[in-house]
């Protein structure tokens, strides 16, 4: 029986959620609704030392921040009892079994089948033990660990992302799924979530898809639907390396620090690793409808915070005065209206790029006035027609400054900019001057 489309995002509340983290979850909910489909938010919660409220909250905050919304939400510490009665069941049927093993032993048998150019499979030694042995051991104060058997077949399955694939028996070691401590790992609670939770498509990095393999074992032994599985290619940095060292400073929160645009980061994530460039105006709703996860290549796509950065600033240049009204008020900018915005988005590659312009047309600026400037900004000045000023007045003073004397092409235009907004580029003056006022502008001429 094939469900409605649902995926599910699983972040482990035990840092803040980073770019990659960013992509897979704006992955995940395009996908669920350009299919009608539902986004289950669940909270990889299990690891208790590791993980906190804080860490849970803050990533709650960066998904609203990148305008990502969920359906339903789980936690895995909520959900221990649907754990045991999975173990139960397993250890009903036979396929998980007892072992002792330290890590130390474990890793010196991994290390003698490296030297001998052999997998590092686990052995399943345990499974000759007999149920004497197990006492004894568990006599001695041994508390096993559990591993799932699996079957001496070969896994395939039709990968979303990769297309076929397949692991031969015996290449794959039998995953534990209960730690010594009783705990479940994260390969069982993450299959009796998905299966009693009926999720059809789990998408996620190409780092998961050994655990797919078990997992999809899991599943059948446990009676669930297997859902569609799609690996996404890891993103490596501009310069092709890994990026899974440096993920640690490319959280949502140091990108927000950075000015990053929750917008410009969704539509950059959102086409990277396909062959469609980016929009300043590709939004989530827009991105929606062809959104097809058959776009994505197989290549490790690139993450350019260069990139990410002109992007940044084509959303901005574009974006409503709603968009960001509330965070230009939050930055004390007063005055700052619809017309405001209009006049200097353009100028701004950061939201923040608009607290210079607010000072060029509502504070105060030091003006940029070259000596031999003097006498022309005087005249400019002296010129400068009176209140009330529409968007024609800079029309006019040029005419009037261009007869009177003389100049013309740079030698008009440049000392007035400086003057009157302290940079040699910006937006259009005639837009600027209304908004600052005649008397701001004389003072700044130096009349
Ligand atoms: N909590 C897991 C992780 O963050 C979830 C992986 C998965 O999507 O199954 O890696």
């Amino acid at each position: 029986m094939r469900h409605d489309v649902k995926v599910r995002f699983a972040p482990s509340p035990t840092g803040r959620l980073h770019v990659g983290n960013a992509r897979v979850a704006a992955l995940n909910w395009l996908f669920a609704r350009a299919n009608k489909g539902t986004v289950l938010l669940r909270m990889d919660d299990t690891d208790r030392e590791r993980s906190t409220q804080e860490f849970e909250r803050a990533i709650l905050e960066d998904l609203r921040w990148l305008g990502l919304d969920w359906d339903d939400f789980v936690r895995q510490s909520a959900r221990q009892t649907r754990y045991d009665a999975a173990v139960e069941r397993l250890k009903a049927s036979g396929r998980l079994y007892p072992c002792f093993e330290t890590p130390e032993e474990l890793d010196l048998k991994r290390k003698i089948q490296l030297g001998r150019g052999r997998p590092p499979v686990y052995d399943r030694a345990a499974l000759d033990l007999s149920a004497d042995e197990q006492t004894a051991l568990m006599a001695q104060g041994r508390t096993p660990h559990w591993r799932f058997k699996l079957n001496d077949a070969p896994i395939e399955w039709a990968d979303l992302g990769r297309g076929q694939v397949r692991f031969e028996a015996g290449h794959l070691s039998d995953p534990v799924l209960i730690r010594e401590d009783g705990r479940p790992l994260y390969t069982l609670s993450s299959v009796v979530d998905d299966g009693e939770l009926f999720v059809s498509h789990v998408i996620r990095g190409e780092d998961h898809v050994a655990n797919t393999a078990v997992q999809i074992e899991l599943f059948e032994a446990l009676g669930y639907d297997v859902p569609d599985f799609a690996h996404l290619p890891l993103m490596v940095g501009a310069d092709g390396k890994q990026l899974s060292k440096r993920l640690g400073s490319l959280s949502l929160a140091d990108l927000r620090e950075k000015g990053v645009e929750p917008a410009a980061l969704v539509a950059y994530l959102a086409r990277l690793g396909t062959s469609t460039a980016p929009e300043g105006s590709d939004t989530l709703d827009s991105l929606t409808p062809g959104f097809d996860l058959r776009a994505f290549g197989r290549a490790a796509p690139r993450y350019d915070e260069g990139e990410l950065m002109q992007l940044n600033a084509k959303v901005l240049h574009r974006a409503p005065f709603e968009a960001v009204a509330e965070r230009l008020e939050a930055m004390g900018l007063d005055g700052a209206d619809a017309a405001f915005w209009e006049t200097v988005r353009e100028n701004c590659e950061r939201l923040w790029d608009a607290g210079w312009w607010w000072r060029v047309c509502f504070g105060e600026i030091e003006p940029q006035a070259a000596v031999e400037d003097a006498d022309y900004l005087a005249d400019a000045a002296r010129l400068l027609p009176e209140e009330p000023w529409d968007d024609a007045v800079y029309d006019r003073w040029i005419e009037i400054l261009k007869a009177e004397t003389g100049r013309k092409g740079k030698a008009l235009f440049l000392p007035l900019r400086l003057a009157l907004t302290g940079k040699p580029k910006g937006p259009e003056i005639g837009r600027l001057l209304p908004l600052m006022g005649r008397e701001r502008a004389l003072r700044r001429l130096g009349g």
